[in-house]
C-alpha cells in the first residue's frame, strides 16, 4: 500500500511545545511527516533557518509513530506538499485567532490542488495559548517560558537574549 505522506509547515521560530504536540498528534496519522520550516525572512526570525531545522529535528528525535523528517523550504506550500508527495497538509488550530487566516489558506490551497486535503488538529487544551510570537516577548523581558518551550529550546533562547558583553 502507498505510503501516507503528511506535510506540516510553519516557521518554529522557536518549536514550542504547541508545535510538538501537534507534532506528535501529526505522526499518529502518517506514515511519514515531513516538517517544513520556512524561510520567512519577513517574520526577522530570532533563528537562522539552520538553527531551527537542527532544533525541530533535535526535539522529535524520539517519536516513532511515523517517519519523521525535517526539511526547509521557501516555495509555493502547495508545490512543495506535491514535490514531497504530500496528500495531507497538516496545521494546527488555536481558538478564533488562527480560524479566519487558516480558513482563507486551505481555501485558496483547495482551488490549487484539491487533491492535497489540509487537516486541522488541536493541540492539549493546556497549551492552547501558545505562540512562538508570544515567548519570544516573554523571554526577552525575563519571564519564566519553561511551560511554553522544551527545556533544550529554553537553554536556547536563553542563550540568545543574555546580553553580550563587549
Ligand atoms: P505560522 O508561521 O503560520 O505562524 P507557526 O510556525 O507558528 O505558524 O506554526 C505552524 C503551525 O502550528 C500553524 O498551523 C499554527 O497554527 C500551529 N500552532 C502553533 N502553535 C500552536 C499551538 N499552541 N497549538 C496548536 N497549534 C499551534
Amino acid at each position: 500500500m502507498a505510503q501516507r505522506i503528511g506535510l506540516y509547515p510553519g516557521t518554529f521560530d522557536p518549536v514550542t511545545l504547541g508545535h510538538m504536540d501537534i507534532i506528535r498528534r501529526g505522526a499518529k496519522l502518517v506514515d511519514r511527516l515531513v516538517i517544513g520550516v520556512t524561510t520567512n525572512p519577513s517574520k526577522s526570525p530570532m533563528f537562522t533557518l539552520d538553527e531551527r531545522l537542527a532544533m525541530v529535528e533535535r526535539e522529535c528525535a524520539g517519536i516513532d509513530d511515523a517517519e519523521i523528517e525535517v526539511r526547509a523550504f521557501d516555495t509555493l506550500l502547495i508545490d512543495y506538499a506535491r514535490q514531497v508527495g504530500a496528500s495531507i497538509i497538516l496545521r494546527g488550530l488555536r481558538a478564533v485567532a488562527d480560524f479566519e487566516y487558516e480558513y482563507q489558506m486551505a481555501g485558496m490551497n483547495q482551488y490549487l490542488d484539491s487533491s492535497i486535503e489540509t487537516v486541522f488538529l488541536m493541540a492539549d487544551v493546556s497549551l492552547q495559548p501558545i505562540a512562538s510570537r508570544l515567548v519570544k516577548e516573554i523571554a526577552q523581558l525575563g519571564g519564566d517560558i519553561s511551560k511554553f518551550v522544551p527545556p533544550q529550546v529554553r537553554e536556547d533562547m536563553l542563550a540568545r537574549i543574555a546580553p553580550k558583553s563587549v
